[in-house]
């Protein structure tokens, strides 16, 4: 059955001029795109999508760099849409994700890691109502 994830790409991706690279490799495997929508979140917007990481040492570092320049969300959808995502994005560090994946190829380092996706079918709702329902 057909399931939807959530997938963000992050301001070093723009920075350095990949998101149209990031989006073909994607498309490229099998991920239609349901919606999309582009932004430059505020520091308190990104403080509260990443709320689950309050209490983590690099939670404020982290939010003033999602803030930092434009981010793309995306709304995908295929068959274990968000097992395969978390798949091709690789490991939050890029030195440790496999190669061909997204990070392995694109990250910088473990913060500047080019590519969100959700990480559960709770977390895939959640994402998907803040950015396209919510209030922002
Ligand atoms: N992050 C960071 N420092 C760390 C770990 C994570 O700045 O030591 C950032 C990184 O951008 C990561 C995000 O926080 O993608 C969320 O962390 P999480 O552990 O949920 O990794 P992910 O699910 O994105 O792989
Ligand atoms: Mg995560």
């Amino acid at each position: 059955m057909k399931e939807k994830t959530f997938c963000l790409i992050k301001p070093d991706a723009f920075e350095r001029k990949l998101v149209g690279k990031i989006l073909n490799i994607v498309e490229a495997h099998g991920f239609e795109f349901v919606a999309m929508r582009f932004l430059h979140l505020s520091e308190k917007e990104a403080e509260q999508f990443y709320i689950v990481h309050k209490d983590k040492d690099f939670y404020h570092p982290l939010c003033k760099y999602m803030s930092s320049g434009p981010v793309l969300c995306l709304v995908l959808e295929k068959e274990n849409a968000i097992h395969d995502l978390r798949e091709l994005m690789g490991s939050t560090d890029p030195n440790k994700a496999n190669e061909g994946t997204i990070r392995n190829m694109f990250g910088m380092d473990i913060r500047h890691n080019s590519i969100h996706g959700a990480d559960s079918p709770e977390s895939a709702k959640r994402e998907i109502i803040f950015f396209f329902k919510g209030i922002l």
